[in-house]
């Protein structure tokens, strides 16, 4: 039994009438848990909507670095009454993101503030998005003392130097389908060395289809692939990792699938 710790399954991300045929797919893969990821305060109302009805799914919600500069004067409120609801275990997808750029850096940086102090205030780990800003991404986690909350690095796409600032403040590592390129040697790195009880896998999906479908759009039951190269790399069999990575999920979010 597989979880995919981070897929987006509404909006411009998955077609409504999609869903099911999808989850079903995913299902047959034997991937029966899905973390549902928002990423602006429209998107986490409608990934809401569907961790209350969907069997299997569960929410995150937040504001992504890229849609920082939809922050507004009501947003944290009305975030604060979304990620309460009990079908939401994690705050986020938020972070830092200069390599795109997409919103002001001082705005990414406020915005992810607030959100550390809104998962500590309800008592949620963190879903967290970073890339290409790891010191600045490690050092506003300790300021804000996220380590009382964790949470999860998403998508891991750093070194081990970032890998190891993150597992002492606690936080979960996830390998997306990076860990399936051939070239992702820092990555693939990481995987083979991390901690047994702090890895996860994801999908990340629409984004970043592991290999075989490389290039193709993502869906959740292609973690599979993802799950079965970490526990190539690691030497173990794949079984073990999909256990791991279950339990893993479990003990940071208090959340496992019925099988
Ligand atoms: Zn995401």
């Amino acid at each position: 039994m597989l979880v995919d710790a981070h897929c987006h399954l509404t909006g411009s991300y998955l077609a409504e009438a999609e869903i099911e045929a999808t989850l079903d797919r995913a299902r047959q893969a034997g991937v029966s848990g899905f973390v549902a990821v928002g990423t602006d305060l429209e998107d986490s109302a409608r990934v809401l909507g569907l961790a209350r009805t969907v069997p299997g799914i569960q929410a995150s919600l937040g504001v992504h670095p890229h849609e920082a500069r939809t922050w507004e004067a009501g947003t944290e409120a009305a975030l604060e009454a979304l990620v309460s609801d009990p079908n939401v275990r994690f705050v986020g997808e938020t972070g830092l993101d200069w390599h795109y750029d997409l919103s002001p850096r001082d705005q990414q940086e406020a915005v992810f503030r607030a959100q550390i102090r809104l998962a500590r205030r309800v008592r949620k780990p963190l879903m967290i998005h970073t890339r290409s800003a790891p010191g600045d991404t490690l050092r506003i986690l300790r300021e804000e003392g996220a380590e009382a909350v964790r949470g999860i690095i998403h998508c891991f796409s750093e070194d081990r130097a970032f890998a190891e600032g993150a597992l002492e403040l606690g936080f979960y590592l996830s390998f997306s389908g990076i860990v399936t390129f051939r070239k992702a040697e820092a990555v693939r790195a990481v995987a083979a060395w991390a901690p047994e009880d702090r890895i996860l896998v994801e999908t990340d999906a629409p984004f970043l289809a592991p290999v075989p479908y490389r290039g193709k759009p993502n869906e959740p039951g292609f973690v599979r692939y993802t799950a079965e190269t970490v526990a190539e790399l690691r030497g173990v069999a794949p079984a073990r990792i999909a256990e791991a990575t279950t339990r893993n999920l479990e003990a940071l979010c208090g959340w496992a699938p019925a099988s």
